[in-house]
């Protein structure tokens, strides 16, 4: 495993990070708790020690099954727990809310999920419209002198966004969406990201299973699955993504002898030399792809090969936008 600390922090984190979203059920058509707890396990023999939550996954149930497992496992100085705040959902909906009251409240309630005195990495989810971005900074500032919280992250925030947090609170992470399909944060977010110093948690890096290299046209997305209405997951649009991840598994496994969704993590890790990519799994058969993503790199030449497919198949691509959440009604 490749390792890297998280900036301006003695955090010593694996550079793929488990993502737990799918582990919660919520709009992934349910989940089975052991399997997940045992995918935990296989993450850790594996060498990934940061495992990324948030309490919207599974409203709590996310939370719930990573605290099972990091208590359980005896190992809870090694590792590093991300969390998240800011999304409220007992008023019938999802909502951003960062007000202080409900950060306040979450970081609470998510020690007691996680079973810890402290989380590594606490990160506000989606940033809130109704709420001034220092106040929300200013929050964080006290979580951290409180010790509830050693690492402060935001996600989804953009550069201006960040700025603002930054000049309040300092800012050790980031996490946006990027993988070889959703590519928008190569113009502002991680440049910035680069020049400032802060830590990015990578998210979507299989692109919900569409880099797997498993799916196919007759794929189905039962229950609330959230590829049931992404967009890139719709006909025609989505013949076209498949098209170019065929195109992609001829490279991996032609230059490479790999396939399309160790490709996938490695461009990342390639791209991204000093940050963390965050892989969505929830069965632990679905890791024994981890080794196959470290140990070599992507030459150049392969990387300009990979633009011309990306180019080609969906040189107009559809970002993660749709899954954003409302502001909470006044
Ligand atoms: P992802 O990692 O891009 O993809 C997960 C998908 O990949 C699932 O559909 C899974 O299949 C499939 N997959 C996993 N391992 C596989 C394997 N070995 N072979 C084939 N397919 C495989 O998606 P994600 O879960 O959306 O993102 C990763 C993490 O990032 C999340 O869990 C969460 O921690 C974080 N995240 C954060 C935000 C945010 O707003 N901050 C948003 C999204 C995600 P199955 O469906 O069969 O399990």
């Amino acid at each position: 495993m490749e390792y890297v600390k998280i900036a301006g922090t003695e955090i010593n984190s694996s550079r793929i990070g488990l993502g737990t979203w799918a582990m919660g059920g919520w709009l992934w058509g349910g989940s089975d708790r052991k399997e997940c707890v045992k995918t935990i396990y296989k993450a850790f023999d594996s060498g990934v020690n940061l495992i990324d939550t948030a309490p919207i996954y599974g409203f709590g149930v996310s939370e719930e099954i990573v605290g099972e497992a990091v208590s359980q496992s005896g190992m809870r100085d090694e590792l590093v727990i991300a969390t998240k705040a800011g999304l409220e959902w007992e008023r019938g909906g999802v909502f951003r809310n960062s007000l202080p009251e409900r950060i306040h409240k979450e970081i609470d309630d998510s020690l007691r999920r996680l079973r810890t005195d402290w989380v590594d990495i606490y990160q506000i989810h989606w940033p809130d419209p109704l709420t001034p971005v220092e106040e929300t900074a200013e929050t964080m500032v006290e979580l951290i002198e409180s010790g509830k919280i050693r690492a402060v992250g935001v996600s989804n925030y953009s550069v201006e966004q960040m700025k603002i947090f930054h000049s309040v609170c300092h800012l050790n992470s980031s996490q946006p969406p990027y993988n070889l399909f959703e590519r928008k944060i190569e113009g502002d977010v991680f440049p910035w990201c680069e020049e400032q110093g802060i830590t990015m948690l990578l998210y979507g890096v299989l692109c919900r299973g569409l880099l797997g290299g498993k799916l196919n046209a007759d794929s189905e997305f039962p229950g609330d699955d959230i590829r049931s209405f992404d967009p890139k997951f719709q006909k025609p649009v989505y013949y076209n993504y498949l098209r170019a991840v065929e195109e992609l598994e001829q490279i991996a496994s032609q230059r490479f002898g790999k396939n399309v969704l160790e490709l996938s993590v490695r461009w990342v890790l390639d791209k991204c030399r000093k940050d963390i990519t965050l892989w969505g799994a929830r069965r632990p058969g679905q890791l024994d792809n981890v080794k196959g993503t470290l140990g070599w790199t992507i030459d150049g030449d392969s990387m300009i090969e990979i633009d011309t497919i990306l180019n080609t198949f969906v040189a107009d691509p559809i970002g993660p936008e749709f899954m954003a959440p409302g502001p909470r009604p006044l």
